[in-house]
């Protein structure tokens, strides 16, 4: 980490990683556990995170084929499941070639399939529309859908379907879904996967055969933290250092805009991380970050390379010391809560200019 000349970093920490993932996988003993590594992991990174969760899970899903090349390229070998499926006709014979699970989430993507020209032998996820309405089959067109497979196809397929809710625990609409999409199944008995982090974690009914687990892999959770029936430990821990110190009289104010002014003299810390690092800019006066174990908040707007912190509580400050932004010592779900956004959000965004540093 010496050639930094900007110490602001995320740590992965891979052996966390695998902990959630087991603990998770455990909650659903007769399920399989893929692991949804789409958008870079979720921030931690594809390739790092694939190589060393393969010898531990069944399968991967990402959301496109271009992030399932990566992983080939990488010399990832398990099975990958493409969340969107094929995208255009060409993707089929990509998809059969490497070993790609595609969704087939539309009529367009059926008859895609049947123009193939020989028998489309690769295994087939059927999405069934239980009220997400973003894609899938509406469940009253499912039969007429099936017919237009092959008995080869139709044997190792995968009925699916994607929840809209299963973070809310007191609404119906889960359950409703998951009733749903038994109904559809129930005459068929094709394998079946509903469940996605939340379903995972609060709605045993959702359990399938094949289970897809993405956020809370990364030890950050969809649902209130006291709701969790395991421990997570966030995987990603985002790090910054202070650059400066100044002091400012009451009235003085901070940064762009001039949205945070001093209300008695007041110590800032300007903080080595800005929008362009990911960090949000729609993050409010308020929003903490941990210094020396202790708790700061954000003192006037985010900008493009920097924060600025109220450090006036901060028992002994110093300019080169190292900002928490999120991670093991404050969870992403409290900063979350300052901004109008979500843990997802904030994972994802964190830009390439911030290097990543692996704990194996
Ligand atoms: C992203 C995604 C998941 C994983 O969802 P999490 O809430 O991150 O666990 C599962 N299924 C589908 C279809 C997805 O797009």
């Amino acid at each position: 980490m010496n050639n930094l000349s900007r110490k602001t970093y995320s740590t992965v920490n891979l052996p966390a990683l695998l902990s959630n993932y087991t603990q998770i996988a455990n909650l659903a003993p007769t399920s399989k556990t893929i692991a949804v590594i789409k958008a870079n992991a979720y921030g931690h990174g594809a390739v790092e995170v694939a190589k060393y969760l393969s010898p531990h899970v069944p399968a991967f899903a990402v959301a496109f084929i271009d992030e399932a090349i990566q992983l080939r390229d990488a010399g990832i070998t398990l099975p990958i499941l493409i969340i969107e499926g094929a995208l255009s006709y060409q993707d089929l014979s990509i998809a059969l070639e490497q070993n790609f699970w595609l969704m087939v989430h539309s009529t367009e993507q059926v008859n895609w399939l049947k123009q193939y020209p020989t028998p489309y032998v690769g295994k087939l996820w059927l999405k069934v529309d239980t009220g997400m309405n973003r894609l899938g089959i509406k469940p009253s067109d499912v039969d007429g859908i099936l017919t237009q497979f092959s008995p080869e196809q139709l044997e190792n397929l995968v009925l699916c379907t994607h929840f809209s809710s299963a973070d809310e625990l007191g609404n119906p609409k889960t359950q409703l879904q998951i009733q749903q999409f038994e109904q559809v199944n129930e005459k068929h008995g094709y394998k079946k996967s509903l469940a996605n982090s939340a379903g995972i974690l609060s709605w045993p009914k959702s359990h399938g055969d094949y289970n897809r687990l993405g956020l809370a892999l990364y030890g950050a959770t969809p649902i209130p933290i006291n709701d969790l029936p395991i421990k997570l430990t966030p995987v990603m821990t985002l790090q910054s250092t202070i650059m400066a110190l100044r002091k400012l009289n009451i009235d003085e104010s901070v940064g762009y805009g001039e949205t945070w002014q001093a209300k008695r003299p007041s110590l800032i810390a300007t903080v080595a991380i800005g929008y362009a690092d990911g960090y949000p800019r729609n993050a409010k006066n308020g929003t903490p970050v941990c210094i020396n174990g202790q708790i700061a908040t954000l003192a006037g707007r985010v900008s493009m390379d920097m924060i600025t912190v109220d450090v006036t509580d901060i028992v002994d400050v110093n300019v080169g010391d190292s900002v928490e932004l999120w991670g093991e010592n404050l969870t992403i779900e409290t900063v979350a809560e300052h901004l109008d956004s979500n843990n997802y959000e904030l994972l994802t965004r964190i830009s390439n200019r911030v290097p990543k540093f692996y704990v194996k």
